[in-house]
C-alpha cells in the first residue's frame, strides 16, 4: 500500500500544481468532431433529446411522496406520448435517456420509443448519484442498466447521458470499459468532440450538454419546500469529523451542509429564498461563521407575493427553519 503525498493542509489554494493537474487531465475535451460542413449545407445541427426520469428522481432520493410520484407519472402517461406524436408528424428521430427503473415500469413506452426509430440510451439504474458511488457500484449500475435495456428493447445501448450529468472520475473508464459510442454529459464545447482520458484519446464521442439548455430547472423545481414544514426530514449521515466543504450532499438529506449543493430542488428554492429573505437574525453572534437559527422572510415583489399566496395563512413575515438557509456555519 502506497502512502499518499503529504500536501499540507486540504484546501485548494495550497494544493501544489501536481495535485490540481491530473484532476483538470482526469477527462478532458479532444479534438472537435464538428464536420466542414453539415449535409445538405444546412448551417446547423440539433439534437433532441429526452431523459424519461418519470419516478426515479422522487425513488432515488428515498421519498414514497404519491405527489411527487405523480409529477413522474405525468411523464409517462402525458409526456412522452406527446412528445412521440410530435416527433413523428414532423419525421424526427430523437434520443431517450431512460433509467432501468423507468423502463421496467414502462416497458411498452421504451418499445414505442424504438418502434417509432428513435434511440434509447442509458440513464443510470434509479437515477442514482453515481459521482457519489464506490467505483464498484458505479459499474454494477450502469451496466446493469445497459442489460436491463437491452433485454426490454431488444437491442443494445451505444451511449450514455448519466444521470444528472454527474460524471465521477470513474466513468469515462466504465464507458470504455462497456464499448459505448458516445457520451451526452459533459460540457466543453457547443460541437461535439472526443474525450481524452488522462490526456490519451479514448474514441468516445462526447455530444456537449448544458443546462441552459434544457427545460428541467424550470419545470421540476420545488419552490416551496423551504415553506413546508410538514415535509419529512432526515438527519444528516455525515459523521462530524467529515469536511464542510464535501462536494458530495447525501441522497436525501435536507440538512443545510446536504442541501446547499443538493439536487434540482435545492438551489431552485433556495435561489427564490434568497431573493425573499428581508432579515437573518444569527443569535449570540454577529459573526458569519454562527449559526443562523432564524431568519424573516416575506415577499418583496408582487411577482412573489401571487406565487406564495397558495401557500401562506398568515402575515408574510415568518420564521423558517435554518436547514432551509444557505449555509452560513457549516
Ligand atoms: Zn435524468
Amino acid at each position: 500500500m502506497t502512502t499518499p503525498p503529504d500536501f499540507g493542509t486540504d484546501e485548494p489554494w495550497t494544493w501544489p500544481e501536481a495535485r490540481w493537474r491530473p484532476i483538470v487531465e482526469k477527462v478532458r475535451a479532444g479534438r472537435s468532431l464538428k464536420p466542414a460542413a453539415w449535409p445538405d449545407g444546412a448551417r446547423c445541427a440539433v439534437a433532441l433529446s429526452f431523459d424519461s426520469d418519470h419516478e426515479t428522481l422522487t425513488l432515488r432520493a428515498g421519498e414514497a411522496s404519491p405527489g411527487r410520484l405523480s409529477q413522474g407519472e405525468y411523464g409517462a402517461r402525458a409526456g412522452v406520448p406527446r412528445i412521440l406524436r410530435l416527433l413523428d408528424r414532423h419525421a424526427v428521430p430523437a434520443t431517450f435517456f431512460v433509467p432501468a427503473v423507468t423502463a421496467m415500469l414502462y416497458p411498452d413506452e421504451q418499445r414505442a420509443v424504438v418502434g417509432g426509430g428513435h434511440e434509447i440510451g442509458i440513464h443510470s439504474w434509479i437515477h442514482e448519484r453515481n459521482a457519489e458511488l464506490p467505483p464498484k457500484d458505479e459499474r454494477d449500475l450502469q451496466m446493469r442498466a445497459a442489460d436491463k435495456l437491452e433485454e426490454i428493447v431488444g437491442s443494445r445501448p451505444v451511449g450514455i447521458r448519466t444521470p444528472s450529468w454527474d460524471f465521477s472520475a470513474h466513468t469515462l473508464a466504465i464507458t470504455r470499459e462497456m464499448g459505448l459510442s458516445y457520451d451526452s454529459s459533459l460540457m466543453a464545447d457547443d460541437d461535439p468532440y472526443e474525450l481524452l482520458e488522462d490526456g490519451e484519446p479514448t474514441g468516445v464521442v462526447e455530444l456537449p450538454v448544458e443546462w441552459i439548455r434544457d427545460d428541467y430547472p424550470y419545470w421540476a423545481m420545488d419552490r416551496f419546500g423551504g415553506l413546508r414544514p410538514t415535509r419529512r426530514r432526515r438527519a444528516c449521515s455525515r459523521s462530524s469529523g467529515e469536511s464542510s466543504t464535501a462536494p458530495t450532499p447525501r441522497a436525501g438529506c435536507s440538512c443545510s451542509r446536504c442541501t446547499r449543493t443538493s439536487s434540482a430542488t435545492g438551489p431552485a428554492s433556495r435561489f427564490w429564498m434568497n431573493s425573499s429573505v428581508t432579515s437573518v437574525r444569527t443569535p449570540g453572534c454577529g459573526s458569519r461563521r454562527t449559526p443562523t437559527s432564524h431568519a424573516t422572510v416575506g415577499p418583496r415583489t408582487r411577482r412573489e407575493r401571487r406565487f406564495l399566496a397558495p401557500f401562506a395563512s398568515g402575515p408574510w413575515e415568518g420564521t423558517l427553519d435554518a436547514t432551509r438557509f444557505p449555509n452560513r456555519c457549516a
